[in-house]
This record gives C-alpha cells, sequence and structure tokens, in this order.
C-alpha cells in the first residue's frame, strides 16, 4: 500500500461553501480519513451545531459531552477534548454538540471573537509537537453559512478547500464566497488561500455535470483536483454506521475517488512547502 507525503509543518484546511448539502462534511470525513489511513495524523474539527462530521467519525457528541462549544466560549483546551476515532488511530475529531448553534451569538461581545479557534488550535498543535505527536492535518468542517463560526474557520486556516456540487447553481454562490474570503484575508489572515477545489456528487451520465466541471476547470486550473467525487450511494450511506466510505467499502468507487483526491492534496503539499 502506497503511503503518502507528509507535510513538515501541521496544514491547516477549512472546508466552506456557504451552500448546505454540497458535500462538506463528506469531504472532510473521507479525506481525513484517506490522509489518516496513509500514515498522516489528522484531527478533524467540528464546527458545525448539526454534528453531522463527529457522527460519521463515530465520536460521541450527545448534548452533556464537551465539545469545540467549551473551547471556543470557555477556553477548554483542545487537548482534553478531542476524541479519537474508531476509524483509525491517527484520526482525532473535536466533536460539536447541539450547544454550538448557540455560539454564533455568544461570541458576539467576546474580545478578539473571530482568533478563538485560532488561538487554541496553535496552542494545541504546539503542545503535541513537543510532546512527539505532532498533527500533519487539520480539517475544519463549517456550517453552511458565513457568521462568526465560519469566520473563525477561516482564521485558524491557511487554505480554503470548497467542495462544488456539479449542478447549474453551482458557480452562482461562489463569487460571494470568494469575496469573503478575500476581505478575510485583507483584514483578519493575510496567509489564507483558497488551495484546493473539489467536484463532488459528479454524475457522468449528463452533460450538465460535465459543463459544470468544465466551467469549473477554467476558472481555477490550479485549484481543481484531477479527482473527481461520483454520486454514489455508499458514500450515502456509510454516516448510517457511523463510519467514512473510506473503511465502510474501501473498494467501492466513492472511497477510490476520495484516497485519489486525498493522495493529490498530500503531494500538492509536499511540492508546495517551505513557507
Ligand atoms: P454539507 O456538509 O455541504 O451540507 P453533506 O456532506 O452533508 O453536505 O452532503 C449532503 C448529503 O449528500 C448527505 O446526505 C450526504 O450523505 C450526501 N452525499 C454527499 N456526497 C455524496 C456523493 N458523492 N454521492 C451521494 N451522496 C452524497
Ligand atoms: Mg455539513
Amino acid at each position: 500500500m502506497r503511503e503518502f507525503p507528509l507535510p513538515s509543518t501541521p496544514r491547516v484546511l477549512t472546508v466552506a461553501n456557504q451552500k448546505g448539502g454540497v458535500g462538506k462534511t463528506t469531504t472532510t470525513v473521507n479525506l481525513a480519513a484517506a490522509l489518516a489511513r496513509e500514515g498522516a495524523r489528522v484531527l478533524v474539527i467540528d464546527l458545525d451545531p448539526q454534528g453531522n462530521a463527529s457522527t460519521a467519525l463515530g465520536v460521541d457528541h450527545r448534548g452533556d459531552k464537551p465539545s469545540v462549544y467549551d473551547v471556543l466560549i470557555h477556553d477548554e483546551s483542545i487537548a482534553d477534548i478531542v476524541q479519537q476515532s474508531p476509524e483509525s488511530d491517527n484520526l482525532f475529531c473535536l466533536p460539536a454538540t447541539i450547544h454550538l448553534a448557540g455560539a454564533e451569538i455568544e461570541l458576539v461581545p467576546m474580545v478578539a471573537r473571530e482568533q478563538r479557534l485560532r488561538g487554541s488550535l496553535d496552542r494545541f498543535l504546539a503542545q503535541m509537537e513537543e510532546a512527539g505527536a505532532g498533527f500533519h492535518y487539520v480539517f475544519i468542517d463549517c456550517p453552511p453559512s458565513l457568521g462568526l463560526l465560519t469566520i473563525n474557520a477561516f482564521v485558524a486556516a491557511r487554505e480554503v478547500l470548497i467542495p462544488i456540487q456539479c449542478e447549474y447553481y453551482a458557480l452562482e454562490g461562489l463569487s460571494q464566497l470568494l469575496n469573503n474570503i478575500s476581505l478575510i484575508e485583507r483584514h483578519l489572515n493575510p496567509t489564507l488561500a483558497v488551495s484546493t477545489i473539489l467536484l463532488t456528487m459528479y454524475d457522468g451520465r449528463t452533460r450538465l455535470a460535465f459543463q459544470v466541471a468544465e466551467d469549473v476547470r477554467t476558472h481555477f486550473p490550479e485549484q481543481t483536483l484531477s479527482a473527481v467525487i461520483p454520486r454514489s450511494v455508499r458514500i450515502s450511506e456509510a454516516p448510517s454506521y457511523g463510519q467514512t466510505v473510506i473503511s465502510f467499502d474501501p473498494g467501492s468507487p466513492g472511497s477510490v475517488s476520495y484516497l485519489e483526491a486525498a493522495a493529490e492534496i498530500a503531494e500538492r503539499g509536499a511540492s508546495h512547502r517551505g513557507n
């Protein structure tokens, strides 16, 4: 089995798109599981009050569990709250509980409210590095909105990964998202960049999916991965077993495509390093 190249410093990627149902959570957990399977230590931060990423990674996120809410609002340390996913020894999740729904409002009057996740994450990554258990990747799964939770994710990350569903309206929201990212870059996080675009739920039988994919590649030739995620029932079934498709059905086309996408991300990171 091939192992992917590992980055020399942790790569923090925010998975964002203000549209719901485009495959943010599915992409987050499957790329994380694929990279973990190939030897990387990976943390998933679930920043969506729905907690779908926590569910898919088989991590307990009932209301009474400590969660990312306690990190953002009560300054709890990530190390005390993070849970290992049963998927892999290398895969960890900072879960979201329903309390996170209130955080969007509770953050408003807080000091440095946009930087809260970044501060905690930087401390955690340094602490793990010192303990000889450094992380290679952090994926942040965002809610489908551009509120303070998503802003916290953009400030904590260096890279943005945008999943795009291959359908008619896909490009409509994109310019708004890119405008928001450049606002963040100008005012809050000068090192933020859209590094990766992944085409999801691709249905090869339709001409429309093909056209959307072509359009995206024309506009974003550097960022768009060659791997495309097909529409696949196995991908959508996996979360109900508390699993990613990588472990649920490793040989399925969905699993193979996420492994290919993860390999590209790992290889690009290896050559673009040295910041
Ligand atoms: P988001 O996080 O952007 O809201 P999700 O990842 O939750 O989107 O995906 C929305 C729905 O589509 C979920 O039910 C998920 O299981 C399903 N889904 C995601 N990707 C695929 C795919 N490639 N094939 C089939 N179903 C998918
Ligand atoms: Mg989601």
